[in-house]
């Protein structure tokens, strides 16, 4: 099996079967749409203490955006802020076609084909814009 080939498997696997695909109550909600394509994500962001204590997401969408929001919510889980602003970095750096730090992104670097896809760009980055306003909503209300 080549690196195309596995990249294949591993969005196809989380298109087909989405991890953490449930709404969570008492999270920080965000439904972001991508017009272009017709998908829909709701991400569900816990944060407390400066970290995700969890992350979940419901939606539909073409198998690029379900597979990057279930790996996001894989990759961010238990994370502190500070480390998945970077990872959110990277993440965009891969799918534009950017030397990113693979070893951080791990399995989210299954994503790098996108690249060459400029249309499915939005595709990719849907949960993470997602994933950066829920944070940034997550600030203006340390208590929640
Ligand atoms: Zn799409």
């Amino acid at each position: 099996m080549n690196l195309a080939e596995l990249y294949r498997q591993v969005i196809l696997d989380h298109a087909q079967h989405p991890r953490n695909f449930r709404a969570q109550d008492g999270a920080i909600r965000v439904k972001l749409k991508n017009p272009t394509c017709g998908d829909d994500v709701t991400l569900f962001l816990a944060v407390r203490d400066g970290n995700v204590q969890s992350a979940s997401f419901q939606g539909t969408g073409c198998s690029i955006s379900i597979a990057s929001a279930s790996l996001l919510t894989e990759a961010v889980q238990g994370q502190p802020l500070v480390a998945v602003l970077l990872l959110d970095e990277e993440f965009r750096k891969l799918v534009q076609g950017i030397p990113a730090d693979t070893a951080r992104l791990g399995d989210l670097e299954a994503l790098a084909g996108v690249a060459r896809f400029p249309a499915r760009v939005k595709c990719a980055t849907l949960a993470w814009n997602a994933l950066l306003q829920a944070i940034e909503e997550g600030e203006g209300h340390p208590h929640e």
